[in-house]
């Protein structure tokens, strides 16, 4: 079920970079259990809205509040602790290490246990590691190493890591960036399952529309760092605005 309560509530978010108004003002509320979409040309601003929201970069101006808690201004790592999670678009794993280990990498993150090559990943919290990965499909792959994997299962490996601290919010740059269309649809379905049941908010950069449409609660477009529209997905698709921007009409 998707909440009425705004999970993240984000208020005249403003960053230029020297003379580049990269974003303007931008305002929307996420809701928990919500998979919300934010698309627009190359440069509109989606990767600098990310960056402002997970701490990576600060904010010239605006707020960003999750759960009532303000974001701005406190450092990534604190943030990721108040559950904001995300992923990358080249999905980051530790290729040598086996899938389990990479999922009990981040668990030990989660609990705050330094990871060294003498005490190896392998036998901390074996049985949620392997629950997690039962989740994302990939039980039979655990004792593989990751660099032998498809990609799309990769990308599997990388769902399952950033779930593993329970972040209220994901953070998914171009989820499906590099996939097949097939695993594109599993990822994005098994993305949204994650979502429902532990009423995590997602907001994802995407640029294929069928993944848009097919996956979004809300679409929030964005160009030249202000919002151009912001709505259910038939709405926005259906945008003058929106259509000019796509289409060149
Ligand atoms: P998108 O992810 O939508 O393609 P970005 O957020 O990456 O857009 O970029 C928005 C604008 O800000 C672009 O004009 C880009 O060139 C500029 N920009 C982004 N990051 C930086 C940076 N670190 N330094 C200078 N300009 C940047
Ligand atoms: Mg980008």
């Amino acid at each position: 079920e998707v909440s009425s309560q705004p999970l993240l509530s984000v208020r005249g978010l403003s960053k230029a970079f020297g003379g580049v108004l990269a974003v303007q003002g931008v305002d929307f509320d996420l809701a928990a259990g919500e998979m919300l979409a934010l698309i627009g040309p190359n440069g509109a601003g989606k990767s600098t809205t990310f960056n402002l929201i997970n701490g990576q970069l600060r904010a010239d101006a605006g707020s960003v509040r999750l759960q009532g808690q303000e974001l701005c201004g406190l450092a990534p790592r604190h943030i990721w602790r108040l559950g904001v999670g995300r992923t990358f678009q080249i999905a980051e794993t530790f290729g040598s290490l086996t899938v389990a280990e990479n999922v009990q990498m981040a668990l030990l993150s989660r609990d705050r246990r330094l990871w060294s090559p003498w005490r190896r990943a392998t036998h901390y919290q074996r049985a949620e590691a392997l629950a997690l990965l039962q989740r994302v499909g990939l039980a039979d792959q655990a004792e593989r190493p990751c660099a032998a994997l498809a990609y799309g299962d990769v990308k599997r490996v990388e769902l399952a890591m950033a779930v593993a601290h329970n972040p209220c919010l994901l953070l998914m740059d171009e989820p499906t960036a590099g996939t097949a269309p097939g695993e594109r649809h599993a990822l994005m379905a098994l993305t949204r399952g994650l979502a429902r049941e532990a009423g995590m908010g997602v907001l994802f950069t995407e640029h294929s529309m069928d993944v848009v449409f097919g996956y979004a609660d809300r679409v929030l477009v964005l160009a030249r760092g202000q919002t151009v529209a912001d709505g259910a997905p038939e709405s926005v698709r259906a945008d003058a605005r929106v259509q000019a921007l796509y289409l060149g009409r």
